[in-house]
């Protein structure tokens, strides 16, 4: 049985109105490249876990392409080719339009004028505090030339969360902060507007690995940015020699030599990915993955070995995705129109947020029969 809310909205005629709230999801993906295990472990996986758990009133995903588009705006043809890529590995991976509304964040221009009040609402320092815009400048080289549209982001990524009322994001960790910023928002919004908008919260992964997946090189996140990403619909000879030439333990040389289990990247992906019963399958001389790690740290164990068992689970975990790929692969205009129906359903749902906030704004005019005429009784002479 879905869990349902009740939440309390002031209107302007001073009624107190008790609108009934549903669990929400809204989540979504930057189109600059197709997906990765980054994004599988840290949001796609779960998503599809809650799709199909039945305990969500509705779930929206999201297509952020005019996020995308504040670190690419010379580039829009990159961001135009990968929103059909996304969409593949959404489909690929088990989300199912008919229970989550997927749609393109461009196409709802409700979401433009949110972020346009909310700027309002949050001071250059407060972004100026955020660590992962911090770190995602640093990355692009952008210190003294940073779009404005790209520092205040995640001003934008509110207004696409509170416009669905939603209550849960699921996201990786380098969301945290994202998240944060929106409860100040709403925060603020209410206390100084009425009770309109809802808190979300964050649902981060359970297994500490996949809350930032490493990259294939070691390095802190596989991002595409990075160019250190195992995507979704790599071939499984791609898949191989990413996992053959990962970043493990640069000390353990000879087989015979201890191996550290912290920092190595394969060893994280196994804390991602593998499962008991993959031993039997795939590596039977082990009965746990404590057991394979305890085997490294004292020596004797060799990284081709452990880099094998990873392929296998890879394998294993990205078949199922890769052959439903190439099925909907055989009709993209399929999907082009579930994207648009996926459009039309948010943009009315962020519409009607977009009219409670201009009510709570009073910025409603004429929808506000009784301003009119008070307005008009003031110049009324007797
Ligand atoms: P870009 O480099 O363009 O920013 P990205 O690879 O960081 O792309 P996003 O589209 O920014 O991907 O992220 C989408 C979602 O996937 C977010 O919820 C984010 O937390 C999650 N995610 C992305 N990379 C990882 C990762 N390496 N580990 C865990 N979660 C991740
Ligand atoms: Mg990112």
């Amino acid at each position: 049985m879905p869990h349902t809310l009740y939440r309390k909205r002031k209107s302007v005629w001073g009624l107190t109105i008790i609108s009934n709230m549903g669990k929400i999801i809204l989540t979504g993906d930057r189109p600059t490249g197709k997906l990765h295990l980054g994004h599988y472990v840290g949001s796609l996986r779960r998503r599809v876990e809650l799709q199909n758990s039945g305990a969500f009133d509705k779930i929206f995903i999201m297509i952020a392409d005019a996020q995308a588009l504040t670190d690419n705006a010379d580039n829009p043809e990159k961001i135009r080719q990968n929103i059909i890529e996304v969409a593949l590995d959404y489909l690929a991976c088990g989300l199912d339009p008919q229970q989550s509304t997927i749609f393109i964040q461009s196409q709802v221009p409700e979401l433009c004028e949110l972020a346009f009040y909310y700027m309002n609402l949050v001071t250059v320092s407060r972004l100026q505090r955020n660590p992962t815009v911090k770190t995602e400048i640093q990355m692009r080289n952008f210190e003294t030339s940073i779009p404005v549209g790209f520092f205040t982001y995640p001003i934008s990524q509110a207004s696409d969360i509170t416009a669905f009322r939603a209550t849960t994001v699921p996201a990786g960790e380098d969301q945290q902060p994202m998240i944060e910023q929106t409860r100040e928002i709403v925060r603020r919004f209410n206390m100084i507007y009425g009770d309109t908008l809802v808190e979300p919260e964050i649902l981060l992964p359970n297994n500490a690995a996949c809350l930032r997946l490493p990259g294939t090189d070691g390095k802190a996140k596989m991002s595409k940015s990075l160019g250190n990403c195992i995507y979704l619909s790599d071939t499984p000879e791609e898949v191989r020699s990413r996992v053959m030439s990962m970043y493990t333990d640069p000390t353990h040389i000879r087989v015979e030599d201890p191996g550290k289990i912290e920092g190595n990247t394969v060893f994280t992906y196994l804390d991602a990915f593998c499962k008991p019963e993959h031993f039997a399958a795939y590596l039977p001389d082990y009965n746990s993955l404590d057991e394979l790690k305890a085997h490294y740290q004292r020596g004797g164990l060799g990284d081709v070995k452990v880099k094998k068992f990873l392929n296998a689970i890879l394998l294993e975990v990205l078949e199922p995705i890769r052959t439903r790929r190439k099925e909907f692969e055989q009709d993209i205009p399929a999907i082009y129109d579930m994207l648009k129906a996926g459009c039309e359903t948010a943009r009315e749902v962020a519409a009607a947020t977009l009219n409670d906030v201009r009510e709570a704004m009073r910025i409603n005019y004429f929808d506000d029969s009784e301003l009119i005429e008070a307005q008009s009784n003031r110049y009324k002479t007797n």
